[in-house]
């Protein structure tokens, strides 16, 4: 028995995605930009992702360009935005809580000249805006904040950013890191109010390597591209288009669209049916999570969270300490929230997915509750 447990690290492909990279790798496998019909015919296919990925977006077609990952748009936003501000100013603000695709990349632009303010998380991970307020300069020229926090689900309220760098008639870029926040927490591009939005396929039930990046106005922003070569996606991202895995991101982005309610309404009760029944098995049981769906972070304070991770991995119940990019060490998330190390240390991650049931919930309780008798009943 596999119950995947792990929904914020990747996601099963769904068989609409399936479907779609299985017809583009087998029968429609022509290269966009070949002028012939089978170019032709795969071109339509691109141009239809991308038209899938506009409408769960609510952006224009024009605004959506395939990358190879999350990783690839947040580096190209955030670099190419810092290229194209470059002579406004030279300051730049993110989160200590963003994903390693964003501080790393800042961290290259801080080598470049750049001069980075990181604010602190609120308890739960996410960023106030009052605390966006307080950073901004006069040479502020680009600000990235995360939607949803991949480690504890907490939400940053987007729009109220973009209100406070409109308050002050800042012309910084703001680009928002919304890959765990895509398809689980409805939203509309123009609402969240970013120049610049990241989405990666695999956490949405297509497969990995494909992403995109949602550019307000599309080409007119002036965005210089990450790679150079052909024309391919207007010239802004040269290499002949993954179209398996994008066809796949297309119809991944429909069918999560057309049950964003219902699927992220099953998520939220298996998460909160998840958190009754363990925090009235363990007492100790401090729940570090946020508001979005599919992310549950719990932490068993005394514990040890690879102890309690391979625990139920012998039953085939799969679960993460943190992000699956982190591959050990402590937490910057939760070390960011201020979180004392047993905390950090006890900490697990849960992802949720459409495909998760009461029964795979069931079996993670009774398998911590097991752990906690069997290795650590001193604790109890
Ligand atoms: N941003 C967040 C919040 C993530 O959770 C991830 C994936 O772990 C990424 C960015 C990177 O996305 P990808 O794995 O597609 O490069």
């Amino acid at each position: 028995m596999e119950i995947y447990l792990d929904n914020a690290a990747t996601t099963k492909v769904c068989p609409e995605a399936a479907q779609a990279a299985l017809n583009v790798m087998t029968e429609n496998y022509g290269n966009p930009s070949s002028a012939h019909a089978m170019g032709r015919q795969a071109e339509k296919i691109l141009e239809s992702a991308r038209d899938q990925l506009a409408s769960a977006l609510e952006a224009n077609s024009g605004e959506v360009f395939f990358t190879s990952c999350g990783t690839e748009s947040i580096n190209w936003a955030l670099t190419s935005a810092a290229q194209l501000m470059r002579r406004r100013g030279k300051h730049i603000i993110t989160g200590a809580a963003e994903h390693a695709a964003t501080l790393n990349a800042v961290a290259e632009l801080k080598k470049n000249g750049y001069e980075v303010s990181i604010i602190k998380p609120q308890k739960d991970g996410s960023t106030a805006a009052s605390d966006l307020a307080a950073a901004l300069r006069d040479d502020t020229v680009l600000v990235s904040l995360m939607l949803v926090n991949n480690e504890t689900g907490a939400i940053t309220d987007i729009p109220a950013i973009a209100a406070e760098i409109k308050k002050v008639n800042s012309s910084a870029l703001l680009h928002c890191d919304a890959v765990q926040g895509f398809l689980k927490i409805p939203f509309a591009a123009k609402d969240l109010g970013a120049d610049l939005i990241s989405v990666s396929g695999h956490k949405v039930h297509a497969p990995k390597g494909v992403g995109a990046l949602y550019i307000r106005g599309g080409k007119k922003l002036n965005l210089s591209p990450l790679l150079v070569g052909g024309a391919q996606e207007s010239g802004l991202r040269a290499g002949t288009e993954a179209l398996p895995n994008i066809a796949a991101f297309g119809a991944a982005a429909k069918e999560g669209l057309s049950h964003l309610q219902e699927y992220s309404g099953q998520m939220l009760r298996l998460k909160e049916a998840c958190i009754a029944r363990l925090t009235v098995e363990n007492p100790n049981l401090l729940v570090l999570s946020g508001a979005a769906p599919h992310i549950l972070n719990i932490s068993l304070p005394g514990y040890k969270s690879e102890v309690l991770m391979n625990y139920l991995e012998a039953r085939g119940i799969y679960v993460s300490k943190s992000s699956a990019c982190k591959k050990g060490g402590r937490s910057h998330v939760l070390e960011a929230m201020g979180l004392p190390p047993a905390v950090i240390d006890g900490a697990l991650r849960i992802g949720f997915s459409r495909f998760t049931t009461q029964e795979e919930i069931h079996a993670l309780c009774d398998g911590l509750r097991d752990a906690a008798n069997e290795l650590y009943p001193v604790l109890r």
